[in-house]
């Protein structure tokens, strides 16, 4: 890997950061805050979020076995995506490659930051080739995007594939493991000491049951998060965003019980609609969603939307022609599903 010094962008690099009212008093109690202009109305929420998420990334820390020093939180993996370009890319100069297809947001954030965006078609099996991401770098390569359990293909990347890249290349590797919890493989977070160039994404929104909160994860060396927390917003995750989702993470029942009954589904799900005479293939999926080709796609999309059951029409992506791309719901959305697609003449 390059020294950081390189790779992260000259005024990132020298940028003071915004310090807070209550960043400048440390190390003494107190019991009265006097100092951020707040109201002393209306407590809790009178007072400013902490900047540094410090209880929840405890709690996180100690769940997902990772040092909270390692641990980057935002509004939504979203915000983590936005801040790779802003750390690491120079507007008109620098490059990303990506695998393709994949999430959308990596090339809505190269556009918006106006940063070249290059990628690399997967092949027939939804697999990709370290040696053909390699193969389209250049010397203004900051970024390599990968996508694990990939959206949305559903399946995971070759490990071997994943750790080539992270040897080889010597800019910023992100690994988005937004579906991993759906996954049986193992997440790349463990091996932050082993990849000093690795940022691993993960989020609240899938098995983790809250999107409607925003809240992202991005793991990392200590030094990474270290200049994503001086660019970010100061208060960028709110306070009720904080305090539920460390009252949500001691529920772990709950959450294990989400997860297996998801996967359930997934298996009952899949194995409805192989059935089906219109139904060419059910991709595999390590996800919650997965994908099928169907013989015309767009009508059985517009058949569904008559039905109001709505699902994501992926035709237009490249090498996912005729594909929808199915999310897991509940047994009785599920149902619906399949009593609709059954009827579909
Ligand atoms: C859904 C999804 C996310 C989640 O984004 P949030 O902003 O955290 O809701 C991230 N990456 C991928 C690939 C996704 O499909």
């Amino acid at each position: 890997m390059k020294p950081l010094s390189e790779l992260v962008r000259p005024n990132i690099w020298k940028l003071e950061p915004y310090s807070s009212a209550r960043d400048e008093y440390s190390g003494h109690e107190a019991h009265v805050f006097l100092d951020a202009n707040e109201s002393p109305h209306n407590a809790p929420y009178n007072r400013y979020p902490d900047p540094l998420q410090r209880e929840l990334k405890k709690k996180l820390g100690e769940r997902k076995g990772v040092n909270p020093e390692n641990i980057f939180l935002g509004n939504g993996s979203d915000e983590a995506i936005d801040l790779v370009y802003r750390c690491f890319t120079e507007p008109r100069k620098d490059n990303v490659v990506a695998i393709a297809p994949t999430y959308g947001m990596y090339k809505v954030c190269a556009d918006v930051n106006d940063v070249e965006y290059r990628s690399v078609l997967l092949d027939d099996h939804f697999q990709m080739s370290a040696k053909a991401l390699l193969a389209a770098t250049n010397a203004h390569t900051k970024v390599i995007w990968m996508c694990s359990p990939n959206n949305p293909t559903g399946n995971h990347l070759q490990q071997e594939e994943i750790e080539t890249v992270l040897r080889s290349f010597e800019g910023i590797v992100v690994l988005d493991e937004a579906y991993a919890d759906f996954s049986s493989r193992r997440s790349f977070r463990h091996r932050l000491a082993e990849f000093p160039n690795l940022i691993v994404l993960q989020t609240f929104s899938k098995a983790l049951a809250s999107a409607g909160v925003r809240l992202g994860m991005a793991f990392a060396s200590k030094e990474i998060i270290s200049i994503f927390n001086k660019v970010k917003y100061p208060y960028n995750v709110n306070i009720l965003t904080q305090k539920y989702a460390s009252q949500f993470l001691d529920d772990r029942d709950t959450i294990d019980r989400n997860l297996s009954n998801i996967l359930k589904e997934r298996g009952l799900l899949q194995q409805a609609l192989s059935t089906l005479p219109y139904c060419q293939k059910v991709y595999p999926s390590d996800a919650n969603f997965f994908l099928v080709r169907v013989n015309e796609a767009q009508r059985v999309y517009d058949y569904l939307v008559e039905m109001g059951i709505i699902v994501r029409n992926r035709s237009r992506v490249q090498m996912c022609d005729n594909c929808l791309r199915i999310t897991i719901g509940s047994r009785s959305e599920n149902n619906e599903l399949i009593g609709a697609m059954r009827n579909f003449k």
